[in-house]
């Protein structure tokens, strides 16, 4: 497990303490936040630097260079890069939470892994990788301009209102792993990864269904499976299967796709969502004529929370502490706050 180290969270108790009262100092330079012809990329550019104040050292693929920013600004950015900004605000709350979460583990001053694929940073922008980021100008590009505002508003609101909030379990910052959908009922970790972790069981999520990805049909003639299958590793030539039979499929508990056999082929449910491009591994097929059709319930690996999941609990009234600890079975939601504390 992470640890943080004690200088980290004197560093951090500082931060919560003191930064709450330097907001209140300079409220009144809050709306500049939300004008255009502010520089991009400084959320919190009218805020001193102090001493205590937590930065983080990112490295940007698309600049291929390490920034320092301060952790707050960096969660804004994750925010924005990862949750649509039309969400509820309790749901990008959620989402801030679990990106500061994610950073804490990855900080090298606090004893965190760091990215390995970058070693002198602690993190990089890669969602393959660590966690997406995106900058105020590039998301606001993406964003119609009547939106802009009222958009970036919304990130800087849930990321100030959970500041140093994070999720513990046992006091250690969890891995908090998210997806787009569930499709009804998110996975117990082991059964998508192999490792398991207590706070990573699966959870009935009825919040998800206004998702685009709550049912999916993938349609493939019987050719074009024939043909994608052929290139999966020891397959048949590619006429092979064209007439598919489909043998021994084993389902986790919550129905997604273990393992499955096509013809001679076997591969697992991760294998063949890859293959043929689907949304998530809660897939079923039917045969027709010339055709096969994929119903797949979600989109994501399904451990973690649900992003529209939040949405649909936030639009209920469930606040993001309420929306993290469903998720996240058995966590605290807590300020980082000194060990005497
Ligand atoms: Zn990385
Ligand atoms: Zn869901």
């Amino acid at each position: 497990m992470r640890k943080i180290s004690a200088y980290l969270i004197i560093t951090l108790f500082i931060g919560v303490v003191c930064l709450p009262a330097l907001i209140v100092i300079v409220g009144s330079n809050f709306e500049p936040l939300f004008q255009a012809e502010d520089p991009p990329q400084k959320l919190f550019q009218e805020q001193p630097t102090q001493p205590g104040e937590l930065t983080i050292q990112v490295w940007h693929h698309q600049e291929k260079q390490i920034r320092e920013m301060p952790l707050e600004e960096y969660v804004a950015g994750v925010v924005a890069a990862e949750m649509p900004a039309s969400f509820e605000p309790e749901a990008l709350k959620a989402q801030a939470v679990i990106a500061r979460t994610y950073a804490l583990g990855q900080t090298l001053t606090s004893g965190g892994r760091g990215c390995d694929n970058h070693p002198s940073a602690d993190i990089c922008t890669s969602d393959q990788h660590c966690q997406a980021w995106i900058s105020r100008e590039d998301v606001e590009e993406k964003w119609s301009e009547q939106k802009r505002e009222e958009y970036w508003g919304k990130i800087v609101s849930a990321v100030q209102g959970t500041q140093g909030m994070v999720v513990t379990y046992h006091g250690e910052p969890v891995d908090a792993v998210f997806h787009s959908t569930c499709g009804g009922h998110t996975d117990n970790s082991e059964e998508v990864w192999s490792a398991s972790a207590p706070y990573l069981k699966g959870v009935e999520c009825s919040y998800c269904q206004h998702s685009p990805w709550a049912q999916k049909e993938t349609i493939y003639s019987l050719n074009e499976f024939s043909e994608l299958m052929s290139h999966f590793p020891k397959a048949s030539p590619v006429s092979a299967y064209s007439t598919p039979t489909f043998l021994s499929v084993n389902r986790s508990s919550t129905e997604r796709l273990m393992t499955l056999q096509v013809n001679d082929l076997t591969l697992t449910g991760h294998e063949l969502r890859n293959l043929l491009s689907l949304p998530s591994t809660r897939v079923s097929w039917k045969v027709e004529q010339n055709k096969i059709v994929f119903t797949t319930k979600g989109f994501g690996h399904g451990v973690g929370l649900c992003q529209y999941g939040a949405d649909g609990m936030a639009k209920e009234g469930y606040d993001y502490r309420e929306i993290l600890k469903h998720y996240y079975q058995g966590v605290d939601v807590i300020p980082i706050k000194s060990p005497a504390g």
